[in-house]
């Protein structure tokens, strides 16, 4: 089964072929150079780079792949959640390929994606003695906790209440002068760093008062207090802006903050809930921080850690081909959509 999977969501131009659940080509094209300048995704711009990327970058991918159109089984595409203007590149591709080709079309739900992005490599993945999963999804949109019973069975159990941990670091990373992306640029900044010398929060954990969500509290997410307390250490401690040192410790401790978090939320997840093996997956799930923390977590419960390999924790086709792939050998329904859906939620099957 060769399934060419195409991703557009955002700002990653990407298309890539995946054999029996292989990964056999993963090409990618960052617009993050485009925007950096703004310090944000502009959706015009992207759509437009989208355009002018997406046919090279199947042909790359096709040829990496060493196939063609022809060998081809499906299409699977992302349509959703994300940029409409973005979305659309990619689905009008994949859907005139499927129509000119006569191939299925599978509709993926670009969170879908990443879920399934941990069990992903050059070998077939292998989900057997997996589930349940706990899964943490932490990207520059998303910061959510996901039980998922069974592959296709989506329970969110915890999410954030106000910024996404992505758009924590992005901030946090403006606010230092550190530049955009955020994660990446925090991450290295902080090498060497001191992650304990300032105490920032951990968000929810002192709050008290009304409860407005049907979550369960401990299980919830709150960034945007930690990022006023960053600004507000930085008003009260000019010199952490101009010393070297005292910045890098600085930063070390706002990235330990979002690490600690999120660990902290997981582990009480694992508590409450009786899991086989849990992941993090998503942009943020490349920190290293919070990697080291959730396998020292893995250790201290003897439950397994899933995690992606680098190149498919951010944006990717692979993982939407991938999570095709697996969906169909786990006999799970398809949506062949005929538009985008930029609120495209997590339900069950992700059909919805
Ligand atoms: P969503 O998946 O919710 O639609 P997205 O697709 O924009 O959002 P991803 O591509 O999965 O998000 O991840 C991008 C995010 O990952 C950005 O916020 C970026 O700062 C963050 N990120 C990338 N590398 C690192 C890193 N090493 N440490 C922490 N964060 C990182
Ligand atoms: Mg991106
Ligand atoms: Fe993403």
């Amino acid at each position: 089964m060769i399934i060419l999977g195409i991703e557009s969501s955002c700002d990653e131009t990407a298309a890539a072929v995946v054999i029996d659940g292989a990964v056999k080509a993963n090409a990618i094209y960052s617009q993050i150079a485009k925007h950096a300048p703004y310090g944000g995704v502009v959706p015009e711009i992207a759509s437009r780079d989208h355009v002018k990327k997406m046919p090279g970058i199947i042909e790359q991918a096709l040829t990496e792949a060493g196939c063609t159109f022809d060998d081809l089984d499906g299409i699977a595409v992302t349509y959703g959640p994300g940029l409409a203007s973005s979305l659309l590149i990619g689905y009008s591709a994949a859907r005139a390929l499927s129509q000119s080709l006569d191939l299925p079309l599978m509709g993926m739900n670009h969170h879908e994606g990443h879920i399934y992005s941990v069990f992903l490599g050059d070998e077939p993945p292998v989900l057997d003695g997996c589930f349940p999963m706990l899964t943490l999804m932490v990207s520059g949109g998303d910061t959510r906790l996901v039980y998922i019973k069974e592959p296709g069975h989506y329970e969110v159990i915890g999410q954030t209440i106000d910024d996404a941990a992505g758009e924590a670091l992005d901030k946090g990373s403006t606010l230092l002068g550190l530049g955009y992306p955020g994660g990446p640029a925090v991450q290295k900044f902080a090498e060497g760093g001191n992650p304990n010398a300032v105490r920032f929060p951990r968000g929810l954990d002192n709050a008290g008062g009304d409860w407005p969500f049907s979550f369960d509290r401990k299980l919830c997410f709150s960034f945007s207090g930690l990022k006023t307390a960053l600004l507000y250490h930085l008003q009260k401690h000019p010199s952490a802006l101009e010393d070297e040192d005292e910045k890098r410790d600085v930063t070390a401790s706002y990235q330990e903050a979002v690490a600690d978090a999120l660990t902290k939320r997981m582990e009480r997840a694992l508590k409450k809930y009786n899991c086989a093996s849990f992941a993090c997956a998503g942009g943020v799930s490349l920190n290293r921080p919070l990697r080291e923390k959730l396998a020292a977590l893995s250790e201290k419960t003897g439950i397994p850690l899933k995690l992606s390999s680098p190149r498919l924790c951010t944006d990717n086709a692979a993982m939407i081909a991938g999570a095709a792939a697996i969906k169909l050998q786990a006999g799970l329904p398809f949506n062949s959509p005929d538009d985008v859906n930029p609120n495209l939620s997590l339900t069950n099957w992700s059909i919805a």
